[in-house]
């Protein structure tokens, strides 16, 4: 039997309920097992009310602010990711995108796509526009301007609409700070699964960056992330699933949900050395500020 085929694909059980109402600051309820509704009731049940539902692509920012719509607590950001972006000018032989494979279509090809963003960037229920940055992991030197082109202008019209920037850095955080530091970062910008070290956690704080904190920070071998959070100031605190993706410890591998929220936030006030209670009131208070809603 191949490693894959014995993966466990069982969802992990409901965690006690929290004290203290916190959001999902980021997730992907698109790419999840069963239905919207029944992925907002488990994630309620243990007093995950609010998700913040994140755009990769054209299709699925045109569907997260459709959902943001008819759902109170659930709120939208819209972008083309950063390895969407090189896609649409490269082309995409591959298949990797899921508005399909299909010809490259040039900077107008992506400028076309930045200006429907920019539309849907203006809608009420639209909080933030990301996830947008840079990705050096899975997109090559080949890319790279595309990306950067891609940020830069997810940038000016999240400052445009005056709505929160949710950045997508991996592997790339001394470019991502650098474009954030040229173009002038947006009032509330966020770093999304944060993934930097205690050093940058500290010119996040200098600059008001919010970090946000996924199931990753609870892997044996984060101990960087967990230095990181140890120094991030309380008040840029938020945490996020990024679900399906990041399941957090000990349920690694299997599939990830608004639900098991309540995980990382106990790993991440064991790290902060506060109370649970403490962290999620600051939390909530945190992704209020940042989304505005
Ligand atoms: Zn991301
Ligand atoms: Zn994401």
């Amino acid at each position: 039997m191949s490693p894959e085929r014995s993966k466990d694909v069982t969802p992990p059980p409901l965690p006690a309920p929290l004290a203290v109402e916190v959001a999902d600051s980021h997730t992907h309820l698109d790419m999840q097992a069963g239905t919207v509704e029944e992925g907002l009731a488990k994630a309620a049940s243990v007093g995950v009310t609010t998700v913040v539902q994140v755009g990769c692509d054209l299709k699925g920012s045109r569907w997260a602010a459709a959902l943001a719509e008819t759902h109170a607590r659930v709120h939208a950001t819209v972008a083309l990711h950063p390895n969407e972006a090189p896609r649409i000018v490269h082309g995409d032989p591959d298949g990797w995108s899921r508005q399909g494979a299909r010809e490259p279509l040039g900077d107008a090809g992506l400028d076309e796509a930045l200006a429907e963003i920019d539309r849907l960037a203006a809608l009420p229920q639209v909080k933030g526009v990301g996830e947008t940055g840079l990705d050096y992991f899975r997109t090559g030197p080949e890319g790279k301007a595309a990306q950067e082109r891609s940020f830069r202008a997810h940038i000016e019209i999240a400052k445009r609409h005056g709505k929160a920037l949710v950045i997508h850095d991996r592997e790339a955080h001394e470019d991502v700070l650098r474009v954030l530091k040229e173009e002038g970062a947006p009032e509330r910008t966020v770093f999304h699964c944060y993934s930097g070290d205690a050093e940058m956690a500290q010119v996040c704080a200098r600059n008001g960056y919010f970090m946000s904190f996924a199931g990753n920070m609870t892997f044996k071998n984060a101990q960087p992330l967990r230095d990181a959070l140890a120094v991030a100031p309380h008040e840029l605190l938020l945490v996020e699933t990024d679900a399906p993706f990041l399941t957090p410890a000990p349920y690694r591998g299997r599939p990830n949900a608004p639900y098991l929220i309540p995980v990382t936030l106990r790993a991440m006030a064991t790290v902060k050395g506060v109370t649970e209670e403490a962290l999620a009131t600051s939390v909530s208070a945190n992704t209020a500020r940042v989304f505005g809603y």
